[in-house]
């Protein structure tokens, strides 16, 4: 199995290098040639086993120069209990009301309490193997950008792993007071954390800039370094997401809420549209998914490029209560052009010209035909998300956070417009103690405390919830970055965190 790029035809890549290279030179993301096909009884078989047996099938299917062993021992030392609370990393809860019947796919059970573990627990080990198998000896320096829980969960992922060096960008006033204070404590003696001047895009652009510049490339090589991304543009990231769907849908039909072969709708709180991204790759697999439910908050981009055909990053970027969500260039969305245009690298990298070039582009009747076929779009202000929040728990005693409220409403929008009751499986993508405040203002009647801990021992003594032990050993824990830059800074910064003068 050889991966190409989303940008030209002619690249192709083994797994490895793929993942250890993260993007292809010219900027194109690495896409798989061809997908494993899945019979119903491959997925009955898939039943029979636990999480880490099922992962450890896909990972083979998809990583063609790894060894058995090799995926053996990264997914085995990923998926602990120790790590995620309990031998099935990915839970369900089910909420049947009504018409709607959520298996809420609970993803954030894992080290830093956002569904990026589930990757980003495994990406070292992936990481690391790919690099000794393709650029041997050469130190992989990893640059993340984040809208807050893709930077934590990295750090806590490559913390004190050999062989790398991780710097995370996050946008200084774009995430949550906990998400900075877990980056701003991070522990590890190879991790270093940025604030930027700037929003999620910013960073994002800034870091993808960076490995792209082939002077600053050059200089890391000749220390002996190579850049590589964490991001969920890196094949590694995106793969162990794909195994959760087969997993979920494997314990639904083990808990007897669908038989095998039934559909399933699977609805997620979309941002940079890689978790999503992975539920259009099981089913091109054989997972039967009746319909993509793309949940958005007021950075309603992919709404409109659902409905419209036109991605159009043009508009005003919301700050909101769901930050991770906070998006307007969505990088995984190139990867299922691709898939849509069956693989025609030069209308995507088209496409992708015009975004950076015109800030939009309009794809043609085809991919709109099939978009819509495939995908509902929808999106939840502010408000309407607290309600979502307020409302599950006052009805359902369910507690959920503000990105997974998210996807509850417009799951509940699409019942409402289109009366279809098929079971639907809702990606929970963080613990509500992650997002306290805006939860606890939800929730409560009472004035919020106004300390973030405060919240969070509100937020559970009200609700008779557990707060998750990784938050609450936040409160002594000590604060080690501090360090702000502009934009235009960010090449500089790299080279002095790696100390290349
Ligand atoms: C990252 C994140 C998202 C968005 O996921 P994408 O894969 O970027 O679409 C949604 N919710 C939470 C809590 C996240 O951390």
């Amino acid at each position: 199995m050889n991966y190409n790029s989303t940008r030209n035809k002619q690249t192709v890549v083994t797994a490895s290098q793929a993942i250890a290279q993260g993007i292809s030179e010219e900027g194109g993301l690495f896409v798989p040639q061809s997908l494993p096909q899945y019979s119903l009884e491959d997925i009955q078989a898939l039943t029979k086993v636990d999480y880490r047996g099922r992962a450890k099938k896909i990972f083979g299917d998809f990583l063609g120069d790894f060894t058995e062993q090799e995926i053996s021992e990264s997914v085995d030392a990923a998926y602990t209990a120790d790590k995620f609370g309990s031998d099935n990393p990915a839970p369900i809860s089910y909420i049947e009301s009504g018409d709607t019947k959520m298996a809420v796919l609970e993803l954030w059970h894992g080290p830093t309490c956002a569904f990026k573990d589930m990757a980003l627990q495994i990406l070292p080990h992936l990481l690391t193997k790919s690099v000794k198998k393709t650029y041997s000896g050469k130190e992989a320096v990893i640059l993340v950008a984040t809208s807050g829980d893709t930077g934590k969960a990295a750090l806590e992922g490559f913390k004190d792993v050999d062989g790398t060096k991780i710097m995370v960008f996050y946008p200084v006033n774009g995430v949550s007071p906990m998400q900075k204070r877990q980056m701003a404590t991070q522990k590890g003696h190879n991790v270093s954390v940025v604030a930027i001047e700037g929003n999620f895009d910013d960073a994002q652009t800034g870091v993808k800039k960076i490995f792209t510049n082939t002077d600053i490339k050059s200089r890391l090589a000749a220390h002996n370094m190579m850049f590589s991304s964490a991001n969920s543009i890196n094949w590694g990231r995106l793969l162990p997401q794909v195994v959760y769907y087969f997993s979920a849908y494997c314990d639904m039909v083990n808990e007897g809420k669908i038989a095998l072969g039934d559909s399933v709708n699977v609805v997620v709180p979309t941002g940079n549209f890689g978790n999503i991204l992975a539920s259009f790759y099981a089913m091109q697999m054989g997972l039967p998914v009746k319909k993509f439910i793309c949940a958005s908050n007021a950075n309603n981009v992919l709404t409109d490029f659902i409905r419209t055909g036109t991605y159009d990053r043009k508009r005003t970027f919301y700050t909101t209560i769901s930050p991770s969500m906070d998006i307007l260039v969505s990088s995984n969305l190139e990867r299922l052009l691709y898939h849509l245009t069956n693989g025609n690298a030069e209308k995507v990298a088209g496409w992708m010209q015009e975004l950076s070039a015109n800030g939009q582009y309009t794809v043609d009747e085809t991919v709109k035909s099939k978009l819509s076929e495939l995908f509902y779009g929808g999106f939840c202000d502010d408000e309407n998300t607290q309600k979502t929040i307020r409302d599950l728990y006052q009805e359902e005693n369910y507690l959920c956070d503000t990105h997974t409220a998210v996807a509850v409403n417009v799951y509940q929008q699409y019942v409402a417009e289109t009366g279809d009751t098929a079971p639907s499986i809702i990606a929970s993508t963080a613990s509500p103690y992650k997002f306290a405040r805006s939860v606890l203002e939800a929730i409560s009647t009472e004035a919020l405390p106004d300390d973030e801990f405060a919240m969070v021992e509100a937020l559970s003594a009200q609700t008779k919830t557990p707060i998750p032990a990784p938050l609450s050993a936040l409160r002594e824990a000590e604060v080690r970055f501090t360090v702000a830059c502009k934009v235009d800074e960010m090449p500089q910064t790299v080279l002095n965190g790696l100390s290349i003068h």
